[in-house]
């Protein structure tokens, strides 16, 4: 099969949360399988073309859009052509991704769309013969309706919806200035939506098959509390929706060899585990480090259940266990967390993102905390137990889906997915009653250690949720 994944970023090159790990790890995944993926994303000005080694393919090209003309140039890495990247000034010349500290691009719809026109022009220019393209997200969400629309050629696409949260909605003017035909285009079942244009309903209505990250979520989206204004379009199309779990890429989250932290370790040499937690606490100023500690990694938004963190401050400070806070997102949340910098000797703030540190913190963490209000899959419960952490999660979405509550679990050799804590009301009363679970489970270190190990063998990886992808484009 010749696959064309296109994602508006990908690690290590462009990351702002876990579309960027899949859409390394997945393609990566597929071309172990002897899959010829090429892969594509824009060559933002922030990506360091020398670190990368990533080089001019000698393709340019214009197009012409609503009268202007747009210049692409296409590069890719030097190791493995089929890594490309486009470079467009309107697309990839900005201070961050989708937005900076004013807010979202004015301009997104336009550089998105450009983007979407590109990576097909690529693939005609470059007489790529792709029997699949992958879309993902609202970003490239316009690639299976200008497939069908525009272009008229016989492929077929997938869509995999990362995040239902973020769909692309911009004013109905962008119609003419992506030069897209108001008849097969604007309506019902494409991109109208309350006289708006929205690319990622688009793309439902376009592609030929429509994934997201977990079976749960797959479910949950179709419903009215979860659906985000678009749980009928999903109804509609459940026909070609499904949940496929994410996986996490076993190279660069690997404890054995991961550079970024003090001491690598492994379940058999599991000592390192605490050299790096001692490490840890010294650097950070805990006082007591013998104490179990809990850390957030995160985006600050309030999907990730940060208002709770910020409600549960208070009894943080009671308890004899330290805590880390790493993150950075939202004004009003930034500002939240800042505050609390020196509001107790066990616990830290750190407001960044900070690749570095936050491996150092799965390497040095007994738990985690996830207590995300929805979450379409979640990479940090699977990253965090490869490190030997226990993640105490809300039952949402991908999290219902990949974690398992230790006490619910009689034989442990039985559990095929990793172990923590659950719960189901996302209140602080519940919150707290598993922070309280993992405490007292922290008490009995035997046992804990038995889980941490357990975690650190459960089989997170691709493996599987590639071939269900796999077996997706070969129907
Ligand atoms: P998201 O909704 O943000 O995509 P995921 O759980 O799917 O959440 O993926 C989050 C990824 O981003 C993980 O690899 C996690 O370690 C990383 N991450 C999140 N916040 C930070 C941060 N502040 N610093 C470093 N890495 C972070």
């Amino acid at each position: 099969m010749s696959i064309l994944f296109a994602a508006s970023e990908i690690f290590p090159y462009a990351k702002t949360g876990g579309l960027a790990d899949v859409a390394h790890a997945l393609p990566e995944a597929l071309r172990q399988e002897d899959e010829r993926v090429y892969s594509i994303m824009p060559l933002y000005n922030q990506i360091n073309r020398d670190k990368y080694d990533i080089v001019f393919s000698g393709l340019t090209f214009d197009y012409w859009l609503a009268g202007v003309r747009h210049q692409f140039d296409i590069f890719h890495k030097k190791e493995n052509k089929d890594e490309m990247f486009i470079y467009n000034p309107i697309l990839c010349d900005r201070s961050g991704l989708y937005h900076d500290e004013f807010g979202d691009f004015g301009d997104n719809a336009l550089r998105f769309g450009l983007f979407s026109y590109a990576v097909l022009e690529v693939m005609i220019r470059m007489e790529l013969k792709i029997d699949v393209i992958h879309a993902n997200d609202w970003q490239t969400a316009l690639i299976p309706l200008l497939l069908k629309t525009k272009y008229h050629l016989d492929i077929k696409t997938v869509l995999t919806i990362h995040n239902l949260a973020y769909q692309g909605v911009f004013g109905k003017e962008v119609m003419d200035e992506l030069e897209l035909d108001w008849n097969t285009c604007f309506k019902f079942d494409g991109l109208e939506y309350f006289d708006h244009v929205n690319f990622l309903k688009a793309g439902i209505y376009f592609a030929d098959h429509v994934t997201t990250v977990s079976q749960t979520y797959a479910q949950e989206i179709q419903t009215a509390r979860f659906g985000n204004g678009l749980d009928e379009t999903l109804r509609i199309n459940s026909h070609k929706l499904k949940g496929i779990v994410n996986g996490i890429s076993t190279e660069v989250f690997n404890p054995k060899k991961d550079e970024y932290i003090k001491k690598n370790f492994s379940v058999k040499k599991y000592k390192g585990k605490y050299k790096n937690k001692k490490a840890l606490c010294k650097e950070l100023g805990f006082k007591e480090i013998d104490r179990p500690l809990f850390v957030f990694i995160g985006r600050f938004t309030s999907q990730k259940g940060v208002d709770l963190i910020l409600d549960a401050i208070d009894l943080f400070k009671t308890y004899e266990a330290n805590f880390v806070i790493l993150g950075s997102g939202e004004e009003f949340y930034n500002k939240a967390f800042g505050n609390l910098s020196d509001v107790s000797e066990n616990i830290y703030v750190k407001l960044a993102y900070d690749e570095g540190f936050a491996r150092s913190l799965y390497a040095s963490a007994d738990f985690l905390l996830m207590p995300s209000v929805f979450e379409p899959c979640g990479l940090n419960q699977m990253i965090c137990m490869q490190y030997g952490v226990l993640p105490i999660v809300a039952r949402t979405g991908g999290l219902r889906d990949t974690v398992v509550d230790f006490t619910d679990v009689k034989e442990l050799e039985e559990s095929k997915l990793g172990l923590g804590v659950s719960f189901d009301e996302h209140n602080l009363f519940w919150f707290n009653h598993a922070i309280a679970k993992a405490l007292s489970l922290y008490g009995n270190k035997e046992k804990f250690e038995i889980i941490s190990k357990h975690n650190m063998s459960v089989d997170n990886s691709w493996k599987n949720s590639a071939q269900e992808y796999l077996n997706l484009y070969k129907s």
